[in-house]
């Protein structure tokens, strides 16, 4: 018997899985609604789902023990289920705010996505649970229009002031691409990342620590941004170019510059990015996350001495280049590396962090994957 089976008495109507991501560069310009250029992780959140008549949704999740967590949908309300549980929760709210007609659901998740890694665990999980809900009730929703509820929910219910990104990347990515995004319009395009043929491969370095400034400190950045762009007279920072860059420098209070700037600079590189894709030139992109590091280090000040060991040492162990990936003060960096120097290159920055008294981190290799979908 499954484990759905042997929490809820009966089969499960079906199973959708959504992935984790790495960004690939663009990290911060989501919310400013600018450009971002993540893949999808092999790795899922898998919710085993099955309708209820009666109003009430349950909970479990294999990560979290036993025990099944049970509200009523007609009930739910922004702070009204912390926890975990508040993720899945949220995701029922969002969707009856936005006026869908969804009752209640058993649901079990079953995850190999880590959590607060930076590779959007939370987004994962929503994306799975939206996924679930759009069939259940024959919602007939679009993957955009499903990341809508999800960011919503997890900016209004769940109370984090995320972009879009990470719900796009899970429920929109495809296998062997990244996702090329406009954060403002949602207009995408599938950009072939060919890692293999390349003969590089992408690690992912889990520094495991995630320092709690992070919170308070993106819902910051995130006003000053907006504050940046109000002072510019533009509706986003995404509208400044960079021809207009020192222009705008001179006109901003000194607190706002290095955000601007990094927000700037950092469209240009996603840009960047994707002309060296699109050439397949992928080594390319090394001195392209290694500078994206540097701004987010140096200009947005998001990076931690974790994340900033990760990378240079990476980086002398070989790494075409390197950057943290997610909101940052902590999480995960990406290397873009030769495949066979995989594996030297993770050693080297396990024995760095040994040497500096960090947490061993955790590897990974990320290829591009699919996105969000239904497997039962
Ligand atoms: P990240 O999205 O980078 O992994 P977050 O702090 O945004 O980090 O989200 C992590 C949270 O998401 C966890 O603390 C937990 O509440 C929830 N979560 C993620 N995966 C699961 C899961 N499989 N089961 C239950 N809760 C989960
Ligand atoms: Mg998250």
């Amino acid at each position: 018997m499954n484990t759905f089976a042997q929490i809820y008495g009966r089969a499960p109507e079906g199973e959708w899985a959504a992935p984790g991501r790495v960004n690939l560069i663009g990290e911060h310009t989501d919310y400013n609604l600018g450009f971002v250029l993540p893949i999808a992780l092999p790795q899922t959140v898998r919710a085993q789902a099955r309708r209820r008549d009666d109003g009430l949704l349950r909970l479990h999740s294999t990560r979290e023990g036993g025990a099944v967590v049970e509200v009523a949908v007609a009930d739910l309300a922004p702070g009204g289920v912390t926890g975990w549980a508040g993720y899945p929760a949220a995701v029922a709210w969002a969707l009856r705010e936005a006026g869908h007609e969804v009752g209640g659901a058993e649901l079990s998740l079953d995850s190999d996505v880590p959590t607060g890694a930076g590779l959007s665990s939370s987004a994962a999980l929503e994306c799975a649970v939206a996924l679930a809900y759009n069939d259940l009730y024959g919602l007939g929703l679009s993957a955009p229009e499903l990341a809508l509820i999800a960011q919503r929910a997890e900016n209004a219910f769940v109370g984090v002031p995320c972009g879009i990104m990470d719900q796009m990347a899970s429920l929109c990515c495809r296998a062997g691409a990244a996702l090329h995004l406009d954060s403002r319009d949602l207009t995408m395009r599938q950009v072939p990342v060919d890692l293999a043929g390349a003969g590089l491969a992408l690690l992912v370095l889990d520094t495991r620590v995630k320092h709690d400034l992070g919170d308070g400190a993106y819902a910051a950045l995130r006003a000053g941004c907006e504050r940046a762009a109000g002072l510019l007279g533009l509706p986003a920072l995404r509208d400044l170019g960079p021809a207009d860059l020192p222009a705008a420098l001179a006109h901003l209070p000194d607190e706002l510059r290095p955000l601007v700037r990094h927000v700037v600079t950092e469209n240009e590189r996603v840009a960047e990015a994707v002309a060296h894709l699109d050439a397949g030139d992928l080594a390319a992109l090394g001195p392209i996350l290694t500078a994206g590091h540097a701004s987010l280090r140096d200009d947005y000040r998001v990076s931690c001495p974790e994340t900033d060991l990760a990378v240079s040492a990476a980086v002398a162990a070989g790494a075409h280049g390197a950057r943290m990936t997610g909101g940052g003060f902590g999480g995960s960096v990406i290397a873009l590396v030769d495949a066979t120097a995989a594996g030297p290159v993770a050693a080297e920055v396990t024995a760095a962090f040994r040497e500096a008294g960090y947490a061993t981190p955790r590897t990974l290799t990320a290829v591009p994957a699919e996105g969000a979908r239904r497997i039962a």
